[in-house]
């Protein structure tokens, strides 16, 4: 009988067996680790304090990261800026060693998060918090000699560290009616936009004057909307060929000299004339240019001629970004949306495309 007796399983005690090293496995892991982290950065030269900052912000594989780095001192202060980005986080203690000057750590963070590389500096954080700033032109801003961050945007968004007539690329025809003509974007000899309609001699002081039609037909509502003022604008000179202008620029060159004529006229190929999207103003039977700006038509025109879509193109003050005189006949269509931005912010057009029309 004693070899029937049934063994009888405790399961009771089994089941504290298995559990035991399981609980002893977990509290190794979770206590061990977490102790080794504390450790490790104890080590580096971290307080406890500073370990428990940190520990707030960064995972357990982001803390184990630092054991790569000396102490880095700035970094409680940095995981808690708002733009502060965790998966940047090597890249923002790789810049920071780098660093030889004093920096601001906002202003790091706000480079590194916009992918810049070039080494800190006042100069560098001011060109890229620029509104008008372009990301592919950061080398020549950086290489611009002046201490204006305004200056430096403006004149190299308008291409002015490179000498007028240098550097020349085609204009980029695609952009339509935004196209940029001037003495570094040249236009094929047979280009025009759209299509060329000839001027009715009502908006015309000349005969048989040819405009593309998109700019025609918003200049003749300017025209006719400044005769319900008492205003009498005409058409002088509208779209002109590209031998046309090669004649009269040459015209002007020999009688008063390649400064002169680089000043006042385009060479060929360089004149928005030829775009068919450009005319000079005057007032109703008067030819002369140089007399407009004294007249009540320009007045009007002056502050009237966005809402039709046209600009000044090349006015006072801004003829070192323009390479022209100033002149108050010229007139260039681009839309009354761009023509009212350019007009509002007082901007050229050369500013106006490098930021928004170039790269888009
Ligand atoms: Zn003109």
């Amino acid at each position: 009988m004693k070899r029937k007796r049934k063994y009888k399983v405790r399961w009771n005690r089994v089941l504290v067996t298995l559990l035991i090293p399981v609980v002893f496995l977990f509290l190794l892991y979770f206590g061990v680790i977490k102790d080794y982290e504390q450790e490790r950065l104890l080590k580096i030269g971290y307080s406890k304090e500073e370990i428990g900052k940190l520990r707030e912000e960064l995972s357990s594989s982001e803390l184990k990261q630092l054991s790569d780095y000396s102490y880095l001192s700035f970094l409680t202060e940095l995981v808690k800026l708002d733009d502060f980005q965790i998966e940047k986080l090597p890249a923002y203690i790789d810049y920071i060693l780098e660093l030889e000057e004093d920096y601001n750590l906002d202003n790091v963070v706000y480079l590194v998060n916009h992918n810049i590389t070039h080494p800190y500096s006042e100069k560098l954080v001011n060109v890229v918090k620029n509104e008008y700033f372009i990301e592919s032109r950061l080398d020549r801003y950086m290489q611009y000699d002046s201490d204006d961050v305004k200056t430096i945007i403006t004149n190299v968004n308008s291409n002015l560290d490179y000498e007028f007539y240098t550097n020349i690329q085609k204009t980029d025809t695609s952009k339509g009616v935004l196209l940029l003509v001037n003495k570094y974007y040249q236009l094929d000899s047979d280009y025009y936009y759209g299509e060329l309609v000839t001027m009715d001699k009502a908006y015309d002081n000349k005969s048989g004057s040819q405009l593309s039609s998109v700019a025609y037909e918003a200049f003749k509502n300017l025209v006719d909307d400044a005769e319900k003022e008492g205003y009498h604008i005409r058409n002088n000179s509208a779209y002109r060929s590209y031998s046309t202008q090669s004649g009269l620029y040459n015209s002007y060159k020999n009688s008063n000299g390649l400064t002169w004529a680089d000043k006042w006229s385009a060479r060929p190929g360089h004149s928005e004339h030829q775009t068919g999207l450009a005319l000079d103003v005057g007032v109703k039977n008067e030819y002369s240019l140089g007399t407009f700006e004294s007249s009540e038509e320009f007045v009007w025109m002056k502050d009237h001629a966005h809402l039709y879509g046209f600009i000044l193109r090349y006015p006072k003050g801004k003829e070192y970004i323009t390479g022209y005189g100033y002149e108050p006949w010229h007139y260039r269509y681009v839309g009354v949306d761009v023509a009212t931005y350019i007009y509002e912010n007082d901007i050229t057009f050369e500013e106006y495309y490098a930021y928004f029309v170039e790269n888009s």
